[in-house]
Formats: structure tokens, sequence, C-alpha cells
């Protein structure tokens, strides 16, 4: 652990003392200019540091940070990977970042071109006819789809207000379809982890509008039953809308439009490599069948004689879900990193990413029992051994402990439907011996528990912060001011 970590925990707003600048601006005709009743009357609570303090406050912070670059970050469903640095040098191009989000079409050809490319790209490789890149995260994604199956049923005419969403989906499922408008009826999984066919046809009536699946699911299962459940959703009239946030276990393995799937979303901040996390920034676009286009959300990317251009004109769309143009940047690195891969190494990527989250499983099954027998996707939930929890262990109690070891904590208690889960996504760029590494620790974090419950319990012992009271925490959070 680094020393920096182990002393001065103060806040800027503690370090301050009065009279320390950094700057001091001599403009007295700044004051003068502003109208009097909207100056300040009082002066602003901000911390007094010199700029070497400030400068030493900041760094000593941001090297804090666990982050991919810095630590193996296992977080399960969050696809936490190496973002290849040819990205980053690709969008940063002043071509792209000069760009006034008003520009004229004929002056944004070059963000147009790779707008309406990666649309045809991503269709191409998830067996769908066409795209929009809109929306900003996963979820509005998701809502974007959603909305779209809405208009897809009204202009039929149809009243269809129920939204089916298994126990194992993305807890962002289930919010998406309550925030359009729709009721969601939430149905149990099979002890296998998949979908029960003969309680989702109980549930598919005339008023079922969407089956809303996230594929792999939460458990990292592949439903195998997918195609029957397109075509029984079919069959009553309803559209099935897959999550496919977490595409890197299944790119270049599966097509999700062969197996008959309406609407998707994808997340190019994770399976697209861009770095993110901490709440943002995000692109999460959405690929639809033909017969939904017409309700993709408008201006449209459109090609005419050789020129790009936005199409404002597009009359049955569900409208506009963002101001000016995508999360572009974003985009951008993503569309660097679709162009550096051919269709073979997604393949690979989808096979390392199974592979890896597996070779987790194998190894720690014996100490921490997985929720299936079976291989998984791209993640595994595992659960603390029965002897674990006689001695009281929580899943909570490991992961503050691989902090100690320098690693970032798993998703923990997620998915909700298995008990003190422990979800891990290796991802696909990780090496063996860092696998092995993690799997090493966690061995040894089993014994530390055995002998030494109760040191585990009070872990981290090596993190500035050490254990919270986290009920406390949330109820009467100290944010000092
Ligand atoms: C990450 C994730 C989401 C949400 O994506 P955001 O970009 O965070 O909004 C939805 N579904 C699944 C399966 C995810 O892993």
């Amino acid at each position: 652990m680094n020393d920096i970590m182990k002393f001065d925990n103060e806040l800027s707003i503690e370090k301050s003392r009065s009279g320390k600048r950094g700057i001091r601006f001599n403009c007295p005709s700044c004051e003068t200019n502003i109208p009097n009743n909207f100056t300040r009357k009082s002066e602003p609570k901000l911390p007094e540091l010199s700029e070497f303090d400030t400068v030493r406050h900041f760094t000593r912070l941001s090297k804090f940070n666990f982050s991919v670059d810095t630590h193996f970050y296992p977080l399960g469903s969050c696809t936490m990977k190496y973002n290849p640095r040819i990205n980053e040098e690709t969008s940063s191009f002043e071509g792209f970042t000069s760009l006034h989000p008003l520009s004229l079409d004929e002056n944004a050809q070059g963000t147009l071109e790779i707008i309406y490319d990666a649309q045809n790209r991503l269709c191409e490789l998830c067996g769908m006819d066409d795209a929009t890149l809109w929306p900003v995260a996963g979820a509005h994604g998701e809502y974007t789809g959603i909305l779209i199956a809405k208009k897809y049923f009204s202009v039929k005419g149809e009243g269809r207000d129920e939204i089916i969403v298994p126990d194992s989906a993305h807890g962002t499922n289930p919010a998406t379809a309550s925030m359009a408008g729709f009721k969601t009826v939430n149905i149990q999984s099979s002890p296998d982890g998949r979908l029960d066919l003969d309680v989702l046809k109980k549930n598919l009536t005339p008023r079922t509008a969407v089956i809303m699946l996230t594929v792999p699911n939460t458990l990292g299962i592949f439903e195998k039953n997918i195609k029957k459940i397109c075509e029984l959703a079919h069959a009553n009239g309803s559209l099935v809308y897959m999550d496919g946030a977490n595409l890197n276990a299944l790119i270049g393995l599966v097509k999700p439009g062969d197996f008959g799937i309406d609407i998707m979303h994808l997340n190019m901040h994770k399976t697209f490599s861009t770095p993110h996390g901490g709440g943002g920034p995000g692109a999460g676009g959405i690929l639809v069948k033909r017969i939904l286009s017409p309700h993709l959300p408008k201006p449209r990317v459109e090609k005419k004689e050789g020129k790009y251009f936005l199409n404002e004109n597009v009359p049955l769309s569900i409208g506009r879900i963002k101001a000016y143009l995508c999360n572009t940047q974003v985009l951008l690195r993503a569309y660097a990193y679709i162009l550096n891969h051919g269709p073979e190494e997604f393949k690979s990527i989808a096979e390392n990413a199974i592979l890896n989250a597996n070779y987790i499983k194998a190894s720690l099954e014996k100490l921490y029992p997985s929720y299936s027998k079976e291989y998984c996707m791209h993640e595994c939930v595992l659960t603390p051994s029965k002897e674990l929890q006689e001695k009281g262990i929580k899943t909570l109690d490991i992961a503050k402990r691989l902090l100690d070891y320098g690693f970032h904590a798993p998703t923990v208690y997620f998915p909700l439907i298995v008990h003190e889960a422990i979800m891990i996504e290796p991802t696909e760029t990780e090496s063996k011996e860092t696998l092995d590494s993690f799997i090493s620790t966690m061995t040894k974090i089993h014994s530390e528990a055995m002998e030494n419950p109760e040191m585990l319990k009070q872990a981290p012992h090596t993190m500035p912060v050490k254990r919270l009271d986290e009920v406390l925490a949330a109820r009467q959070p100290n944010i000092k001011w």
C-alpha cells in the first residue's frame, strides 16, 4: 500500500488558513461593473490555500483512486477492462473536439460519417437493421428502446401496458419499464437461473407489450431458450427487448438479431472500451429491427448523394432524447475500438471473457460455492462457503479485506436473488498472472477468516478510511460542509 495514503485525511477546508492565496486578482473594475444586486454580501466560504497547497492536496487525493489503470477491478456487470490508449488519441483530434454543437451539417461531415458508419457496423455485428447512438447511458438506451416499443403499439392502436421482467434482470430493466409508464410483471427464474418457459407462458397475455431480458442475465448465464422465448413473444404480438450491456460475452459468437431480438441496447463504455465509472460519461446506443425504424429518436443521421445530414423530418419518431449530438467523445473511442478489431478478434474477446470468468469460478468454487453449477459467461456469482457463514463472515467482510490486498472489491449483494452474492467479472483483458494472484488472495482470505474471523470483520486495515457504519453513513452522512 502506498505510504501516501497513511496520513493526512484533512479536507481542503480544514487546511484552510485565513489570508492564504494562490492567485490575487488585481482588477478593481471587475467589481464595479457588476450591478449591485448581483454582488455577494458576504465572503464565499471557500478554502484559503496557496497554489502549492492546492496542487499537493489534489495530487494526493488523486492517488487514492482505485482505477482499472492501477488495480484489478473485477466489478461484476461493469466490464472494467483495459481501455486502449489509441482510443484516447483518436477521440482527442482537434477536428472532433472543436466541433461546435450547433455546427451546420456541412461543417460536421466527419463526425456525422462516423456516427453513420458506427451504426451500420454495430447493426452488422448484432444482426439488427437500424440504430441510434443518441442515448448517453445504458439505462438511457433502455428507456429510449421502451419508448419506441410504446410508440409502436400506440401507432398500431394497441393498448398493451405490461412488460415482463424476470428476477434475474439488471435493476435498470424494471425501473425503465415503470418510468415509461408500463406495469412491470416480475417473474421468477427456475432453479438453474433461467427463465421458466411455463411461468412465462402463464404471464404472457394480450396486455404484454414487451419481454425484457438481460442477456447474459445477472447470474452470468445465457438464456438457452432465447429463440423459443422470442417465438412465444412474437406469436403473442409482443416484442422482445434485450439488455445487451454485457455484449463482451457474446460479441462475434452470436448475433442477437438472429435469435429474434427486436430491440437491444449496447453499452459503448463497457463493451467498446471507454473509461467509465463514477457516473459517466457513457453511450448506450440502441439497435432495432426494421419494423421499429420509423420510431427511432430524431434527428436521424442520413446520407444523400455522398453527404451526411441530420434529418429532423421523422413524423413517427418518439422525438428528441438528447440535446445536440450524442456523447460523441465516447462514440469516437468506441469507433476506434471497432475499427481496431476484425470479426475473428471480436470472437476471441468473447471467448476470453468467458474463459477468464470460468477460470476464477472453477478455481474458487470449493471455498466460495457458485450459485450455478454450469459454465458461466463473462461473470460468475459466488457466495461465502457454509463454514465461513458459520463463523459469521459476510460477503462484505471479504470485499473489504480485498481492499487491503490492492484489489477493487467485486460487485456484492447483487443480483438480489442470490443470498450474500459476490459477483466477479474479470473481463477479457486480464492476464492469467493477475487472475492467479486474485485467486490466491481469495484463498488466503478464506484461511484468515477461518483462523481469525474477528480480524476480517474489522477490515479494511490499511485504507485511510476503515470500516464504516454503513447505516449511519447513509442516514446521517457526514459531509462536513
Ligand atoms: C451497466 C448495465 C446497465 C446500465 O448501464 P448504465 O450505462 O450504467 O446506465 C444496464 N444493464 C446491465 C446488464 C448493465 O451491466
